[in-house]
């Protein structure tokens, strides 16, 4: 589903260095991937997600080469294709949490905004605990109110590979629990490979794989 080969990027010259030799990730597989923080695990989400490009090597996500699509590509392949929960949440302050959950749909014409894709926004955020909060602006919901809007966001494209950057960090454990089954149950339905980036030790057991991400530094061993 995901084949990297030989990657490097840097940002800039003297900046952090990142070098994959290689990594697959199996069509389904359940990836934790774990890591001092700066070791550049937001990074090669990025990478993958096709908002950074790598300075060599290929990406390649579900037979497309990303490495190798113009800027307009690339973003309407992230927006139809990856679930992306971002570490920082990324919402719009000037929309709602429902305009926030369905934003992908604004962005490419790939996605038809339908009465499906308004009623999934609706179940996932039921199922998230946030179903009744869907008029209210980041502004007026808690740090965990907003990473649940990012996680529908993420979820509602029902996309071909979800990506989550520390999705149940800022959540209590029985919500961390609940979330990842719905990451889980959402991933299956699709046939969709996760690749999460983690810092909940306890939740490690519930991936088929554990990468620790220190090796993938410049230098380090692959
Ligand atoms: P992690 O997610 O593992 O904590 P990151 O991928 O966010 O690590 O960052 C890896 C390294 O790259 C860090 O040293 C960080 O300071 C640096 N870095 C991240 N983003 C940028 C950027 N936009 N410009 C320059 N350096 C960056
Ligand atoms: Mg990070």
């Amino acid at each position: 589903m995901i084949h990297i080969e030989n990657l490097t990027f840097g940002y800039g010259a003297g900046g952090f260095r990142l070098n994959i030799p290689a990594f697959t990730l199996a069509q389904s597989e359940r990836l934790a991937v774990v890591g001092p923080s700066g070791s550049g695990k937001t990074t090669l989400l990025n990478l993958i997600a096709g908002i950074l490009t790598p300075d060599s090597g290929q990406i390649t996500v579900a037979d497309t080469q990303v490495s190798n699509l113009g800027e307009t590509d690339r973003r309407k392949f992230r927006a139809s294709q990856i679930g992306f929960v971002f570490q920082d949440f990324a919402l719009l302050d000037y929309l709602n949490a429902r305009q926030n959950i369905l934003y992908p749909y604004r962005i490419t014409s790939a996605l038809k905004l339908d009465e499906a894709a308004r009623d999934r926004a609706q179940s996932l955020a039921q199922a998230c605990g946030i179903g009744d909060k869907l008029d209210r602006h980041p502004t007026a919901l808690s740090q965990g109110e907003q990473q649940r809007v990012a996680i529908c966001r993420a979820l509602v494209t029902q996309p071909k590979l979800i990506l989550s950057d520390e999705a149940t960090g800022n959540l209590d454990p029985d919500s961390k629990a609940r979330i990842l089954d719905l990451l889980f149950e959402q991933a299956a339905a699709a046939g969709a490979p996760v690749l999460a980036v983690t810092h909940d030790h306890e939740l490690l057991p519930r991936f088929e794989r554990v990468l620790d991400f220190a090796q993938f530094r410049e230098g380090g061993q692959p």
